[in-house]
């Protein structure tokens, strides 16, 4: 579907509604899935729990949603995918066919508003996640080229 990667596909998880999945395996750096719909601004007055759960921040008060799967990658603290730029999913590592396509949403989100309980099932799961403000520096170093560049260029 548009600019997405071939090899996913979209299906109901057990846990979490839609997810993503790996249809066959994926190379380290390949471009998963891409934010590549309309964009929308906090001045935006028709936010939906849909859009507001399913969009991409990209600028202080800028979010995008996608046309294609990418609205539905779940978060995790221990996630396969980082950001490239600001609106490319992208392979931190192989990955398997069957895996679960899933990306760390504080690589993108600095809201004070908007939190989530996770329970993504990590060893590493830091339970509520929310803003890159409060993600460790440990985990920044670990995702160094997968943050958004709008987190992580002065502009
Ligand atoms: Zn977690």
């Amino acid at each position: 579907m548009g600019a997405d990667n071939p090899k996913i596909f979209l299906r109901r998880t057990k846990k979490y509604g839609q997810g993503v999945y790996a249809r066959e395996p994926i190379k380290k750096g390949e471009v998963v899935a891409v934010y590549d719909g309309p964009f929308y601004d906090n001045e935006f007055d028709g936010w939906t729990p849909d859009l507001l759960g399913h969009t991409i921040q990209c600028g202080k008060a800028l979010w995008r949603d996608s046309k294609g799967v990418a609205r539905y990658v779940n978060h995790s603290c221990d996630p396969n995918c980082g950001i490239k730029g600001r609106f490319k999913i992208k392979a931190m590592r192989d990955i398997a066919a069957g895996e679960q396509i899933t990306w760390d949403y504080e690589m993108t989100e600095k809201s004070w508003w908007w939190r989530m309980r996770c329970r993504c099932g990590s060893s590493i799961c830091r339970k509520v996640i929310g803003t890159y403000s409060n993600m460790p520096q440990s985990i920044r170093r670990k995702y160094k080229g997968f943050i958004s560049t709008w987190l992580t260029q002065k502009t």
